[in-house]
């Protein structure tokens, strides 16, 4: 296998430049009885605030802006059912990009509304008959299209890690860094940043206890592949983790850690009744993890990244009740 060109600090640098006034800096929160009963300082990194309501929005634009002339004008494509689809469409319209969107028949009406609302044509595949990555290549090589993966690219990942990056810039070093884990660009990005910023902090991707394939990966050095696991935290529901992201985790990540998803709920209302924010499961990942690490963070400044906040009202509710 040829070397793989992995991203750097650098790469980072260059999409924080991207996407500085387009993509939010988001705002950095903290609880106060958070805080009293971690016994710790938390600052959370609410990338629920980011556009479009999750952080995927920086490396898909990232990736975007990046174009030649000639990419811009045959468009863009990508396959997914949840932020990456709206990720790619928003920031196609922004640059004036054509984009195809690949998604699922049973994706939620309002994720395929909201694709379609920032101009981006969708493509419904039968999740069960179809192989979504085939759709996406033919696409591409059909019609000349860029495709832009959720997670195994590296002006993806560049982008993903400004959002640590900012962090860092806002709060200084911290002992311990939690980010939600699916396929790791968020992750890789967050190690990238880490390492450059906060050499010290411990580390931790955080995923779904039903899908832990990356921790399985970390323990046993090479990329693990699961089933689609069975889990409320549908930004985290990846098969397996990214040549490029794996090597980079494996190098800057302390460890994998996972929550289940009463957890997850625990976390969702904890956010709502005492933040007043409204935070996907997905995004709760790390606060779980965080929460039951409570006697390791004993007067220790802690990050924690809030990925996303993209969830129906009415799922939302029942995910609460
Ligand atoms: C995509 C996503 C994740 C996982 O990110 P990866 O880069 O695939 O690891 C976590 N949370 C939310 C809200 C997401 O949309």
């Amino acid at each position: 296998m040829s070397e793989l060109k992995l991203p750097t600090f650098a790469d980072v640098v260059a999409a924080s430049e991207r996407i500085a006034g387009v993509a939010h800096a988001t705002p950095v929160k903290t609880s106060r009885t958070l805080n009293e009963a971690l016994g710790a300082e938390v600052f959370f990194k609410c990338e629920n605030m980011q556009r479009m309501g999750a952080f995927k929005f920086r490396g898909g634009y990232n990736a975007l802006a990046r174009f030649t002339p000639e990419q811009r004008k045959a468009g863009v494509v990508a396959f997914s059912s949840g932020n990456h689809a709206q990720a790619i469409a928003l920031s196609a319209r922004l640059l004036g990009v054509p984009a195809t969107i690949v998604m699922p028949h049973d994706a939620p009406a309002a994720k395929i509304a909201a694709t379609k609302g920032y101009g981006a044509q969708v493509v419904i595949y039968d999740r069960y008959q179809e192989d979504r990555e085939q759709i996406g290549r033919d696409l591409a090589a059909k019609h000349g299209l860029t495709l832009i993966p959720p997670y195994d690219h590296a002006d993806v990942i560049a982008g993903q890690g400004t959002a640590a990056k900012e962090l860092f810039e806002e709060v200084g070093a911290l002992d311990f860094v939690f980010a939600p884990l699916g396929g790791g660009g968020l992750l890789s990005g967050t190690a990238l940043a880490t390492r450059a910023l906060s050499p010290a902090a411990r580390l931790y991707g955080v995923e779904p206890e039903a899908g832990n394939d990356g921790q399985q990966s970390l323990r046993s050095g090479s990329i693990v592949h699961i089933d689609t696991p069975k889990t409320i935290a549908d930004g985290a529901q990846t098969q397996h983790l990214g040549n490029l992201t794996f090597p980079i985790i494996k190098r800057d990540v302390d460890d994998i850690l996972t929550a289940s998803d009463e957890q997850l709920r625990a976390e969702m209302r904890f956010f709502a009744e005492r933040m007043k924010m409204v935070v996907e499961p997905t995004g709760c990942l790390g606060l779980a993890a965080a929460r039951a690490m409570k006697a390791q963070l004993q007067g220790k400044r802690v990050g924690i990244i809030i990925s996303g906040g993209n969830v129906d009202i009415p799922r939302y509710t029942e995910l609460l009740a």
